[in-house]
């Protein structure tokens, strides 16, 4: 780019290079620029005439070009809205998807929200849905596990900076995060449910697969998890899981044969079949 160049022009550049990698290239242009700029896109909108310093230009050329090769946004931000809490995110944790807020919704339609509840959210990553729910639910005593340290630790920090107290962070393999819980009124998660060889995984390299992946049918986790959760729940208790659009009859029936009942799905935004909730008919004692 030749300069001087304006914040108009800069924008129109950043939104040109980013057509063919993002849905959304003109507001992901106005995020990097804003972030270079350390102001907010109102403010880019008010002075697109500005000039910035040649600095900052190529700090922003930068970000563009990362995010062109598939980084996502909230990497290069290092920051990810989800229910309107301000999360840090990092590589180390799946950025945080708005399908997700579903799981949040239905579990706060589904619970008591002023009980004393005791609850479980597996495979955390940055915290999302441990953190969403302690801010609704301040009363709510939260187990958020996750099976890698680097994660735990970025929602840990999320939680710190949000100030969001009675949550409990465990490190763990599913279930295992909850030795000792056999009482615990719902587990919820949003595990790994895409199956290895699905060519959706090409598009979301950046993040890490462990997060994503889950056997060949993407149902490993989500097996794993409804055939142990029982022994962790009260009776009555219930089990909430994020799954792929294609997954409720599979979902449905796994829970139904581990002996859940009112066993059902509620649909996403996008209409999809993505959350699968059933109530555990009676405790096992704990597995560990
Ligand atoms: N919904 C995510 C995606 O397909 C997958 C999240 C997950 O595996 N838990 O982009």
């Amino acid at each position: 780019m030749a300069d001087p160049i304006d914040i108009a022009r800069l924008l129109r550049w950043g939104s040109s290079q980013l057509e063919a990698v993002s849905p959304s290239p003109g507001l992901d242009a106005e995020i990097l620029l804003a972030r270079v700029l350390k102001t907010d896109r109102s403010h880019l909108r008010a002075w697109p005439e500005k000039t910035p310093d040649t600095l900052q230009q190529r700090e922003f050329e930068v970000l563009v070009q990362r995010r062109a090769g598939g980084t996502p946004i909230a990497y290069l931000t290092g920051e990810k809205e989800f229910w309107s809490l301000a999360l840090r995110v990092s590589p180390d944790t799946l950025v945080p998807r708005p399908e997700t807020e579903k799981l949040v919704e239905t579990a706060l339609a589904l619970l008591d929200t002023q009980a004393t509840l005791r609850i479980a959210d597996l495979g955390t990553g940055s915290g999302a849905i441990a953190l969403a729910l302690a801010s609704e639910c301040p009363q709510w005593q939260i187990i958020a596990t996750d099976k890698h340290p680097d994660a735990l630790r970025v929602a840990r920090n999320n939680a710190t900076r949000l100030s969001l107290q009675h949550l409990d962070f465990r490190q763990g393999d599913w279930l295992q995060a909850l030795t000792g819980e056999n009482e615990l009124d719902a587990i919820i998660s949003n595990p790994p449910y895409v199956a290895a060889d699905d060519p959706h995984l090409q598009t979301l390299k950046q993040e890490p697969s462990h997060a994503l992946v889950a056997g060949t049918d993407g149902l490993d986790a989500i097996r794993e998890i409804i055939t142990r959760s029982n022994g962790h729940l009260r009776t009555q208790g219930w089990l909430l899981l994020e799954h792929g659009a294609d997954q409720g009859p599979a979902v449905r029936e796994l829970m139904e044969s581990a002996r859940y009942h009112v066993v059902h799905t509620i649909r996403d935004d996008a209409g999809l079949e993505r959350i699968t909730a059933g109530r555990c008919s009676s405790s096992q004692g704990a597995h560990t």
